[in-house]
């Protein structure tokens, strides 16, 4: 017997390095016209770098602040944070512990460490540093302390993914948490022009729900716990696997096991020829 088309355009995404999890979600993917993108871990490698460390408070050593910036962040599943916790692991730093950690999608992490409350994340705009780098602000009993400007480059295959998403759909959309200033570059390489940025999680899910309400198929392609109410609203949610915590994976309805971009346009084109075959 002959597998049906679906079955089969599921099979052949695999080998694209895609997991669809249902023919339903096959058949969507075809459908989609407009594929909104998450910018870190999924425009980006994810794997970021501290490129600067600025101490804001004279009380503090630059070592001293990278670990205290690192022992908040060690519990977090964010990747800049995990780009703090390498860069004090590189200086054989020795971190402290924290307590009551608490991480705050599409903000930061707060924690108690010896006996102070930090708190990490988007510096406010006046705080500047290089160009397309993530200005993250630490604060120490409510007093900034230090900045930190991290560094994420683009996947290499990013920008042909998103030409030839275009193609297929029409112009792509980038939703990010990250400051219009830190985005900037990124989508300038990338070549995506329709950026919204300094979105929390709910803002995500509100930008996919305008763009399907405005008669739109949207495809989201996110990584982070952040990205799970836009992954779960969107027509098709797609999660980038390498990186992606728990929760996106099981609420995606497709995952990139390959960490390749180009499985994105590649899924399309394979649902609308399976679409063809059954029509
Ligand atoms: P994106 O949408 O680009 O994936 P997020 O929504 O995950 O970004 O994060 C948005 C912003 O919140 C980041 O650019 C950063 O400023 C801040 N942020 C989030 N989590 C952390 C963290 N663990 N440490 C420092 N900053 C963070
Ligand atoms: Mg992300």
């Amino acid at each position: 017997a002959t597998m049906p088309p679906l079955l089969a355009a599921i099979a052949n995404a695999g080998r694209h390095g895609v997991l669809v999890k249902s023919a339903v979600v096959m058949e969507h993917l075809g459908t989609t016209t407009k594929v909104a993108f998450d910018k870190t871990g999924t425009l980006t490698r994810g794997t970021p770098e501290v490129a600067e460390v600025r101490v804001l408070d004279p009380a503090f050593s630059r070592d001293e602040l990278l670990r205290l910036a690192a022992a908040a962040e060690r519990s977090s599943e964010h990747p800049l944070a995990a780009a703090v916790v390498r860069a004090a692991e590189r200086e054989e730093l020795t971190l402290p512990p924290a307590e009551e950690f608490a991480a705050l999608p599409g903000r930061g992490v707060t924690a108690r460490v010896a006996g102070h409350h930090v708190e990490i994340g988007a510096a406010p705009d006046n705080y500047e540093v290089t160009a397309g780098r993530t200005p993250v602000l630490v604060r120490r009993d409510g007093e900034p302390v230090g900045l930190l400007a991290i560094t994420d480059r683009p996947r290499p295959e990013a920008a042909e993914a998103v030409a030839s998403t275009r193609a297929l759909t029409s112009d792509p959309v980038l939703l990010t948490g990250d400051s219009a200033a830190g985005a900037s570059e990124l989508a300038a390489h990338v070549g995506i022009t329709d950026v919204r940025a300094g979105l929390l999680p709910e803002r995500k899910l509100d930008e996919v729900e305008a763009m399907q309400a405005a008669g739109h198929r949207v495809a989201f392609v996110g990584d982070g716990i952040n990205d799970a109410p836009a992954l779960a609203t969107a027509h098709a949610g797609v999660a980038m696997g390498g990186a992606a915590s728990d929760l996106t994976l099981q609420t995606a309805d497709a995952i990139i096991v390959r960490d390749d971009l180009n499985a994105i346009p590649a899924v399309i084109e394979l649902s609308r020829r399976a679409r063809r075959v059954v029509t």
